[in-house]
């Protein structure tokens, strides 16, 4: 592989980490165009602008973006936690991939903003839908745009290094940090489980609302 080009062309991606593309992070798409065996349309985060770029570099036509991988959002959002209702189980932030979640086994979790690309990749997992996406400022001039994208294309990279070292240690484990709750069998009897004390933590939030706004007995 043309490792020079495959540099260039992850230079022009948006480093969202997303996976949108259809390919598990900016890298490996752009591996794949190095290849030729991906598009260059294929990233709604990094639309038009992104295709132009990409079709300069490799000296091709600039063509419309392929709107089945989704499409480009209008303005910045971070993810972020209701921690009331956070219970602690921890499958956001093996998703997460920029590490941009803190929050120990069955503690409150809560996003670094700073370090969030909105892929969005952990709001799925959550048993308890208390994730959602706020719209934040955008950085608008081009020097910031592109630190704030080497920042997460070297936090995506820490985070494939810290795994790679983890399963090395133990491969068991890795497999469970990385798992998707629907595929891996252990994972998802952990989410079952999950899902019950979601729904315990929910049924007693309303017997506590429901309490407050009982009279009081006389
Ligand atoms: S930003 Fe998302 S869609 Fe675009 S290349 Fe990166 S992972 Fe793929
Ligand atoms: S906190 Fe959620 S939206 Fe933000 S980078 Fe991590 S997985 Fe993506
Ligand atoms: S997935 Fe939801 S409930 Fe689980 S730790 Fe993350 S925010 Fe909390």
């Amino acid at each position: 592989m043309n490792q020079l080009l495959v540099e260039e062309i992850d230079a022009l991606l948006p480093q969202t980490q997303c996976g949108k593309c259809g390919f598990p992070g900016c890298r490996p798409y752009a591996e794949a165009i190095a290849e030729g065996r991906a598009d260059i349309n294929q990233c709604p985060p990094g639309d038009q602008e992104g295709i132009r770029k990409l079709a300069q570099l490799l000296g091709v036509p600039p063509k419309p973006l392929n709107t089945s991988h989704g499409l480009p959002r209008p303005g910045k959002v971070v993810a972020r936690i209701d921690e009331q209702l956070c219970i602690g189980c921890t499958f956001c932030t093996r998703v997460c991939p920029v590490d941009a979640i803190v929050g120990a086994g069955k503690q409150m979790h809560t996003v670094i903003a700073a370090e969030c690309t909105g892929c969005e990749l952990c709001i799925a997992p959550c048993p308890m839908d208390c994730i959602s996406l706020v719209s934040v400022a955008e950085k608008t001039d081009g020097i910031r745009q592109k630190q704030a994208a080497d920042n997460a294309r070297s936090r995506y990279r820490f985070r494939l290094q810290r795994l790679a070292k983890a399963k090395q240690a133990s491969p068991k484990a890795v497999t469970k940090a990385i798992a998707q709750p629907e595929i891996i069998p252990t994972a998802a009897e952990e989410r079952k489980n999950a899902i019950v004390q979601a729904a315990l933590k929910r049924a007693m939030a309303i017997r506590a609302r429901t309490d407050n706004n009982r009279p009081p007995v006389k």
